[in-house]
């Protein structure tokens, strides 16, 4: 196993410090890749002290492999976490952190507005194997209080919301667990262990869409899932192992290589987010701006608390226009600004929830949300400023 420092970074940029394998008098700086599926044990008796956790050594890479295990540590480190594992997705994060602990007869609860097929698994999926779930706003811990349930065993939240960039009652709702006996697991995806790190606030798992701003470039989709109980982190483990939600070694080691820029992109992604969301706001176009560092956020004095300067990348904005045909003009007048539903690229994404998140919602279901047709959601890349409100100038001057 490769030979990482002990001990917890608290620096987020001390990830980037190369820690691989050693081997002789020299060693490679960059981490190899090891598509190796089985590693050989010398004898029956090493692979007994390797199943039984005598001896360290990988057996078969659905059960574990060093590229996986390293980027693993590397956000443990971030996160403050121990024993993480990386899956396929960020889906089988989700999916693992939830069906690895839970059983049929349990409830789970969930915040209303979570990442879309987060919110699919919980509407669709689970309840077909007997894992009752419904879901509240957790901008208002009352009505998270108000949904829970003799049976229900997690809380499951994202602490910024998708895409009205809310920002939840985590004190509040981390408390309501503790007093409740439940698991609380976060989504940290949107946030990022430098905006907020869930385990020094109560959490029980963190989650993450490693694909997202972690990895940072969008050539690999990969996921993270820790949990505070080791016993958790076995029967999340278990899991993710029997159903194979496996992650590439090669994937995992692009990932790594996202990883170690990840402080320098998320510091310009959120320079360029501010100074945009001040721009949007000021102009003629724009009825509306939602951003955790401006002042007039719904939950400004929150944002604050929770994520101090680290208000992230990611901007929304209703223009004045509310109708699709404005939305489209703008989005036809602004080519550089890719028109895709991901986030945290290096480049800036354009995301029009209306027509693709939440396409599923009646347009009453949306206008609860905040959500016209003339609502963008923007996950602010790290291009200089200029180009930015070059483009948005030639998108909006379309509307
Ligand atoms: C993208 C995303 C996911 C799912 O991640 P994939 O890697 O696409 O499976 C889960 N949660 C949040 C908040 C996300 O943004």
């Amino acid at each position: 196993m490769g030979a990482m420092e002990d001990g917890r970074n608290e620096k987020p940029g001390t990830v980037v410090r190369r820690a691989g394998l050693r081997e002789g008098v020299s060693r490679p700086v960059v981490t190899p890749i090891q598509p190796s599926v089985v590693y050989a044990s010398p004898t029956i008796g090493t692979l007994h002290a390797q199943y039984e956790g005598r001896a360290q050594g990988y057996t078969y890479a659905r059960e574990g492999h060093p590229n996986a295990e390293l980027l693993a540590r590397k956000i443990d480190a971030l996160e403050g976490g121990e024993g993480g594992l990386i899956l396929g997705s960020g889906m089988a994060a989700v999916t693992a952190a939830i069906m690895g602990p839970l059983s049929a007869g349990d409830h789970i609860l969930g915040g209303n507005q979570l990442y879309g097929r987060s919110l699919r698994l919980m509407h669709q999926d689970l309840p077909r194997f007997g894992i009752a779930t419904s879901v509240a706003d957790p901008t208002d811990v009352a009505a998270m209080r108000a949904a829970l349930r003799p049976e229900t065993k997690m809380i499951l939240v994202e602490v910024v919301s998708n895409p009205t960039i809310r920002v939840a009652d985590m004190e509040g709702i981390a408390a309501l667990a503790r007093e409740a006996g439940v698991l609380l697991a976060v989504d940290n995806t949107f946030t990022t262990p430098i905006g907020y790190r869930p385990f020094d606030h109560g959490a029980d798992i963190v989650i993450h869409s490693v694909t997202k701003l972690l990895a940072g470039h969008s050539d690999v989709t990969l996921g993270y899932v820790a949990a505070r109980d080791p016993e958790v982190g076995r029967a999340i483990y278990d899991f993710a192992v029997t159903v194979g939600f496996t992650p590439a070694p090669q994937e995992c080691w692009l990932a790594e290589r996202g990883l170690y820029t990840f402080p320098l992109r998320f510091k310009q992604a959120q320079d360029n987010a501010a100074a945009l969301a001040d721009w949007l706001a000021a102009h003629p176009k724009v009825a509306q701006v939602l951003y955790p560092g401006r002042a007039d956020h719904p939950d400004r004095a929150r944002a604050q608390a929770l994520l101090g300067d680290a208000t992230g990348n990611m901007v929304s904005f209703a223009l004045k226009d509310p109708t699709e045909a404005a939305a489209d003009r703008m989005v036809q007048a602004a080519p550089e600004l890719p028109f895709a539903p991901t986030l945290g690229d290096v480049g800036t994404t354009l995301s029009h929830p209306a027509s693709s998140s939440h396409r599923g919602l009646t347009a009453q279901g949306r206008a609860d949300l905040g959500i016209t047709d003339g609502f963008f959601r923007v996950s602010v890349g790290i291009e200089p400023i200029d180009l930015l409100f070059a483009d948005f100038e030639a998108g909006l001057a379309a509307v």
